[in-house]
């Protein structure tokens, strides 16, 4: 079995990849110069032009781009090439606002489609696989990257998108498809919907399931592959940066290996734009190597994470990012503290033995505000003495204090009663907002 697609690529030796990266840079950083105007602008701001960048330890003189940048923009200011050129548009799933779209050359494609094969024979896919691809399939960049991925590997493709959750089951057993790639709450849904069939991992053929495009914890991780009988692998993407398959992850599943050969990554501290030294956390900030339509340099993805070097017995030697456990605008300030949705996540798990299906709701009453936690019972725990539950209740709200240090209202809700998602999960309704805009 091909433990690699690109073997050559993936472990490759630093100082190739170094030599790659630098002689790739300077010809993608005078691609943009000579045709975004927009982008020629703000490093004539910054006081740089294409002869200053020589190599890799040069990317901090450019400016950054940000999403605000691709907003204005919209659709075809940062476009590098003649829309003639184009062969596809993507556009962002809009979690955070006005849409953003993204362009594709040909060769874009391609090398969008190589990144997704490297992800699926990471998961150990090859072209014996039957590979289910639940994530939507439209200007959302999840169907179409690994549709793309697994026809390069090819997998035979059931090109399923999302909705349907009982077909989905269906196809997947009469058709012994052995890949499910979709988001991970979608996942979680798919394993729940097969239980409530009737019926457990045993009557599937899956193996492995490539999972991706929002925040998912360990211990989801766990629960899906319990419900589902598989090893889940992440991945990781942008619509901006081509979609997913900017990251994935390989067998030992301690983080996302980025295909360094196209994308460079750096951190930085969100508010002062400073690059932290590897191993620190902070913003993860992309520059694009090969794109020809849509190039980004120094784009901040505001999503947080923590980049490492060390050796991976996988034996791929490309960088691994960390999970991004939410963006930085994902963050919730309640009551003046911190709190991303994925530490609320992690204590229902882990500690509470709840299901993933959880709402954080959050409100201001006068100046003050509200947070309560909506989190579903699993059947078992429904068939408990009151008292056990309330005793449940209590641990939960001791638990959240603990690591949130401050005190959720605790609501336990029916099972089933939380909207169940076939994307990206929405966990957290913010009510302040309304007041806000
Ligand atoms: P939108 O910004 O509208 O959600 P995209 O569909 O392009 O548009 O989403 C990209 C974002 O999804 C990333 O910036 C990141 O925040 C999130 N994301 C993608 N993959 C993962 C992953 N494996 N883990 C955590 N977050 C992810
Ligand atoms: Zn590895």
């Amino acid at each position: 079995m091909a433990k690699y697609w690109n073997e050559k690529v993936e472990c490759m030796s630093r100082e190739d990849m170094i030599e790659l990266q630098n002689e790739k840079l300077v010809k993608q950083v005078r691609h943009v110069w000579d045709n975004v105007p927009y982008y020629k602008k703000l490093m004539e701001e910054k006081g740089v032009t294409p002869d200053d960048i020589k190599s890799i330890d040069d990317l901090h003189k450019l400016p950054f781009l940000k999403k605000d940048d691709l907003r204005e923009c919209y659709p075809y200011g940062l476009l590098a090439v003649p829309l003639k050129d184009c062969v596809r548009i993507q556009s962002t799933s809009g979690t955070t606002g006005k849409r953003v779209v993204a362009f594709y050359t040909q060769n874009d494609v391609d090398l969008w489609d190589d990144c997704c094969a490297r992800a699926i024979t990471a998961a150990g896919g090859t072209n014996e696989d039957v590979c289910q691809v639940a994530y939507g399939y439209g200007l959302f960049t999840g169907g179409p990257g690994l549709n793309g991925g697994s026809h390069k590997v090819g997998c035979l493709t059931l090109p399923m998108s999302s909705g349907n959750t009982e077909r989905q089951i269906q196809f997947m057993r009469d058709l012994n498809a052995t890949i499910l790639c979709c988001t991970p709450s979608y996942a979680a849904y798919i394993g729940e919907t097969l239980r409530d069939m009737g019926y457990t991992p045993d009557d599937i053929s899956l193996k492995a399931g490539i999972f991706g495009a929002e925040p998912w914890t360990e211990e989801m991780r766990h629960e899906i592959e319990k419900s589902l009988g598989i090893k889940a692998y992440d991945i990781y993407g942008l619509t901006e940066t081509s979609g997913p398959g900017v990251s994935f992850e390989c067998s030992e599943q301690t983080g996302m290996h980025i295909n360094e050969d196209h994308f460079i990554a750096e951190i930085i501290d969100p508010d002062t734009g400073e690059v932290l030294p590897e191993g620190s956390k902070g913003e993860l900030v992309f520059t694009s190597l090969d794109k020809e339509a849509f190039p980004l340099l120094r784009y901040r993805t505001r999503d947080i994470c923590v980049l490492t070097r060390g050796r991976c017995s996988c034996g791929r030697t490309l960088v691994k990012m960390t999970k991004p456990m939410g963006r930085s605008d994902d963050m919730l300030i309640i009551k003046g503290v911190n709190v991303f949705p994925s530490q609320i996540e992690t204590v229902l798990l882990k500690d509470f033995g709840a299901t993933p299906n959880y709402q954080i709701v959050v409100d201001r009453v006068g100046t003050t505000d509200t947070f309560e936690i909506k989190v579903e019972l699993s059947d078992n725990m429904v068939s408990d003495t009151i008292k056990s539950v309330e005793a449940l209740e209590k641990k939960l709200s001791a638990d959240i204090q603990q690591i949130l240090g401050i005190r959720a209202k605790i609501t336990l809700c029916e099972p089933k009663s939380i909207p169940r998602s076939e994307g990206k999960a929405v966990r957290v309704i913010d009510k302040r907002k309304v007041y806000n805009v």
